[in-house]
């Protein structure tokens, strides 16, 4: 297949590019490099059945040929993102999505939108299954990336009962992995290049709030098999295993062996305070569930973290 991603130089999108690369296709990455890096894609240079074309998602998608599939996976999404970038984010979820749908229809191609755990909000249900509607802050500071992500998935099954475009929608747990960006501002990248330098790890709030953590390989796993699915309505793809920051915290320094231990900072607005997959629909209708455990994961990370931090 011939097939677009959106965002394919960011973290995501160009692990998205490898599997699809690996699986046979031909694969045409997007990207306008605001949150995303071509060091992500340097591997890809030369590559005969890739290509990068630098460009903004929001402007007309102009793309030669035939397509059989768009991925669109463009969108900063991390919390220090929704300060930075606030109208970036609600145009490439609101236009980029109407204008990778407008070009999915005129080339009759398969539609997978990277959505989030994010439209959950601060969750009144535990674990959330894809049938919770949500409590999400409209006007707080993750109101523009949660708001705009549910846009995103009521325009695209606009298009798939308008058109009958033939639609995915993923909602995207915490992934972590190799390439997430050393400044990220999430919680893994924050702790590992902590660790690394033998700082001590920053735990917003008292570090009760949880979070579930998926290791990038199991995260594509699910996306490639919903992909190849008959499924359009949203599917949870995540790791259910459930940790507390503050346990987080001791793992990630534990793994390290960063004997600075840990400060606590204040607790950003409308951080949620509990986020944890239901996947029981992903088990059912994908047969997927993820497989590299946490500490497995993190080693991984470290490793990469360690190699572009240049530290012995
Ligand atoms: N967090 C933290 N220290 C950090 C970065 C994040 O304690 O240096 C917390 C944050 O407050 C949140 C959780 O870790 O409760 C996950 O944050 P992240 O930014 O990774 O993403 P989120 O899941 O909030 O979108």
């Amino acid at each position: 297949m011939r097939i677009l991603v959106t965002g394919g130089a960011g973290f995501l999108g160009s692990h998205l590019c490898d599997r699809l690369l690996a699986e046979g296709h031909t694969v045409i990455a997007m990207d306008n490099l605001i949150t995303g890096t071509t060091d992500n894609i340097a591997h890809l240079a030369g590559h005969p059945r890739f290509k990068f074309i630098f460009h903004d998602v929001t402007e007309y998608i102009y793309i030669e040929g035939d397509l059989d599939a768009v991925f669109h996976f463009a969108s900063p999404a991390s919390p220090v993102d929704f300060p930075a970038f606030p109208i970036q984010i609600g145009k490439v979820n609101a236009v980029g999505t109407y204008r990778t749908l407008g070009l999915a229809k005129a080339k009759g191609a398969r539609f997978v939108l990277a959505s989030t755990s994010e439209v959950y909000g601060d969750p009144l249900v535990h674990p959330q299954p894809e049938s919770y509607w949500g409590n999400v802050n409209p006007i707080g500071v993750r109101g523009i990336y949660d708001e705009s992500k549910r846009f995103a998935e009521a325009l695209t099954m606009a298009y798939h009962r308008v058109h009958g475009l033939d639609t995915r929608i993923v909602r995207i747990f915490n992934t972590y992995g190799p390439r997430m960006r050393l400044n990220d501002g999430r919680v893994v990248p924050n702790f590992i290049s902590q660790a690394l330098r033998g700082e001590p790890l920053t735990v917003y709030g008292d570090g009760t709030q949880t979070r579930s953590f998926t290791y990038v390989d199991d995260l594509i796993e699910g996306i490639y098999r919903l992909f190849l699915s008959e499924e359009i309505e949203p599917v949870n793809i995540g790791n259910p295993e459930e940790y507390r920051i503050i346990d987080f915290a001791k793992l990630v320094n534990e793994l390290t062996g960063n004997q600075a231990g840990i400060v606590f900072k204040p607790l950003p607005q409308d951080d949620p305070k509990k986020r944890r997959p239901d996947i029981t629909k992903a088990r059912r209708v994908l047969g997927w569930e993820p497989r590299v455990p946490v500490r497995e994961g993190l080693l991984r990370t470290i490793e990469d973290f360690r190699k572009r931090l240049s530290l012995p």
